[in-house]
């Protein structure tokens, strides 16, 4: 029986995806050749990294506005590392938001190329909340966000103004929400959250951001130079490319990320409903920044643990333990996770009361 699948990543994708790319391994296209042994310089590739790159933008509202889609490697922890990098000027510096583990990964890797100034952070309340009321310095080379913090279940409802560029991390909440896109001016998600399968990042680019910032950059760092390759500077890891070109097509299919928008919202409405109304459970994070894609939770009483971890699984449900620096629980309720799951859970939740 297929599960009920609430891991935050690598993660659910829709079904119809699983089967095409299961066909697809086998014989691609009817060409008598695996997706998986095709040159990915073969027309049959290049139409599929061409589609993917354009759907994407497609689907951001970037067409036609100086973007640029790359399909890239080395995950978002690659991504921490290029955005200085291609950025952030010599002797320059570069402004960040302190929201969870994974900004704080992501800072790590600027203060190698230069100055980082941390304008809000939420660590000392274990990062609860997204900070706020932080002003942005102007003189900054750019500025770094993190719009949903996949660990702690907190996410970024407004995004500042600031006349520098915006750099985010999205890498568990991209295409889950309508936003004005072109307020950002490089994107970046690991594939595995919200996309596709691990081994592609989606890297969204503002072209005229790459002028020379004065480094000299190793090609495989280069953003001018992959998108100069179209994508294929070298081999592109064909495979997760393909599927996430799959699961674009099936969110276009659906009505585009405003429709996509809606499901979710009535998932987290449902989830968060039942953690709110139910006395053994309370939320983990800060009501107004709960993110609609993980939702973090905690038993009231720890000596519950036993019994509901029994339930949920009995009911099918995959994945659910929190992360180690939250505990409790983590729904993660990806753009592919049906309703009726979230249903399911919502249903061994209310059955825990009736249990003890
Ligand atoms: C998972 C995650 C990362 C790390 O992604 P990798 O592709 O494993 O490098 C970075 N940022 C966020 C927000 C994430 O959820």
């Amino acid at each position: 029986m297929k599960k009920h699948n609430y891991s935050a990543g690598p993660s659910i994708l829709p079904q119809e995806v699983f089967e095409k790319a299961s066909k697809a391994v086998l014989n691609f296209n009817d060409s008598g050749l695996s997706i998986l042994e095709i040159s990915h310089r073969s027309k049959d590739f290049v139409a599929v990294m061409d589609e993917a790159r354009s759907l994407a933008l497609e689907l951001l509202g970037l067409q036609g506005k100086g973007y640029q889609a790359l399909f890239l490697q080395g995950g978002a922890s690659t991504a921490f590392l290029m955005a200085p990098y291609n950025l952030m000027k010599e002797n320059g510096k570069a402004a960040y938001l302190d929201s969870g583990t994974w900004a704080t990964a992501a800072i790590k890797e600027a203060k190698y190329f230069g100055e980082t100034v941390i304008v809000g952070s939420s660590k000392e309340e274990n990062y609860n909340h997204i900070p706020k009321g932080y002003e942005i310095p102007s003189d900054a080379d750019y500025f770094h966000c993190t719009s949903n913090n996949t660990i702690f279940g907190t996410q970024m409802k407004e995004f500042p103004a600031t006349n520098i560029p915006v750099v985010c991390d999205m890498s568990s909440d991209i295409f889950s929400r309508d936003l004005d896109f072109s307020k950002f001016d490089l994107i970046y998600a690991g594939a595995q959250k919200n996309m596709g399968p691990a081994g592609t990042t989606l890297v969204v680019i503002k072209e005229e951001i790459l002028e020379k910032n004065g480094r000299t950059i190793p090609s495989m760092l280069d953003y001018a130079k992959h998108i100069k390759a179209e994508s294929m500077y070298n081999t592109p890891p064909v495979f997760a490319v393909y599927v996430s070109l799959l699961t674009l097509q099936w969110i276009k299919g659906k009505g585009g990320i405003a429709a996509v928008e809606k499901l979710n919202d009535a998932k987290a409405d449902l989830l968060y409903a039942e953690i709110d109304r139910n006395p053994l459970f309370k939320g983990a994070a800060a009501v107004e920044d709960r993110s609609k894609m993980n939702v973090t939770f905690l038993l009231n009483n720890a000596d519950h643990t036993a019994t509901f971890d029994a339930l949920w699984k009995e009911a099918g449900i995959s994945g659910l333990p929190g992360h180690r620096s939250v505990g409790g629980y983590r729904a993660s309720i990806y753009n592919a996770m049906p309703i009726e799951s979230v249903q399911v859970l919502v249903d061994v939740m209310k059955a825990l009361e009736t249990k003890i």
